[in-house]
């Protein structure tokens, strides 16, 4: 990344406080997820309102993943587009819900680091089947339900290599999963990705989770904050309002766009 406000390691490194952030909701009760200490080398203890923060975020993909993944009896396919750390695959896996295909793509070091976890603990491999391939050097792991993939997002056409080597289906109904990812990359990088998975599959779902409104007190704040830290949100000021996410979507080839905003239901919950 060329922009003085971000840089790769930074970047990156927002997937560990994202994993912190997740283990820190588990340890107080606010969700389950058996998996996330494994990936969390030092836990921390969050305020309550970040912990109702992830919480809220974790509730509404929960939802929506759900009634993709109960919906009729086809074969399903997640994609998970900078999927850091996180763990639903397992969960999904437990729960019995797991899709036929589950995809996870990352950048290489974030995948490297992923992949020696998954290789070293059983808990964590077990679930993965005997026939997998794991590769720490290619950052690597192939299995017959879950695949995690390097790739740089930013380069277009690697996402139609790494789409083919996951074996993904372009014809079956597909859930894209985007949390907290596209808002580090250029405005041009967003949209052209956008645009991209509307091309790549007949079908799908693009769940897309991410900061809004730069400009009020707290968006000031938090772009200082992350400025600062080296991982600026350089695409939130070409889509600052629910509305220009909304456009963004349409322009480039989605039909239909439910949205809405978080503040309201991170409010409502009562601090545990
Ligand atoms: N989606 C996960 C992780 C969010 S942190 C979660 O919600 O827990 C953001 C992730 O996006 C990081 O793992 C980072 O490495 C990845 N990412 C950011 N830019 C990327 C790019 N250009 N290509 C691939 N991954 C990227």
């Amino acid at each position: 990344m060329t922009d003085s406000r971000s840089n790769t390691a930074a970047v990156q490194a927002t997937n560990d406080d994202a994993s912190a952030s997740k283990l820190s909701c588990v340890k107080k009760g606010y969700m389950k997820d058996d998996y996330i200490h494994l990936f969390v080398r030092r836990p921390v203890r969050r305020s309550p309102i970040i912990n109702r923060g992830y919480y809220a975020r974790w509730a509404a993909l929960r939802k929506m993943l759900l009634q993709f993944l109960k919906c009729e009896s086809q074969r399903k396919q997640i994609l998970s587009l900078g999927a850091g750390f996180d763990t639903t695959f397992f969960q999904l896996q437990d729960e019995g819900f797991a899709p036929h295909l589950y995809v996870e793509l990352d950048f290489k070091e974030v995948t490297s680091r992923k992949t020696a976890l998954i290789e070293t603990c059983s808990q964590l491999r077990d679930k993965l089947g005997s026939t997998t391939s794991i590769s720490r050097e290619k950052g690597e792991v192939l299995s017959d339900h879950y695949k995690l993939l390097p790739v740089d997002l930013r380069e277009i056409p690697k996402l139609d290599d790494v789409i083919n080597l996951a074996q993904l289906d372009r014809s079956l109904p597909t859930f894209i999963i985007a949390e907290c990812v596209l808002i580090y990359l250029d405005p041009d990088s967003t949209r052209n990705i956008v645009s991209w998975a509307s091309r790549a599959f007949s079908t799908a779902i693009f769940f897309i989770y991410e900061q809004i409104h730069p400009d009020d007190a707290f968006g000031q704040q938090m772009m200082m904050n992350l400025e600062s830290r080296g991982c600026g949100l350089l695409a939130i000021y070409a889509t600052p309002t629910l509305q220009a996410k909304e456009k963004l979507f349409l322009d480039q080839g989605w039909q239909v766009f439910r949205i809405s905003d978080l503040s309201f239901s991170v409010i409502k919950f009562s601090t545990i």
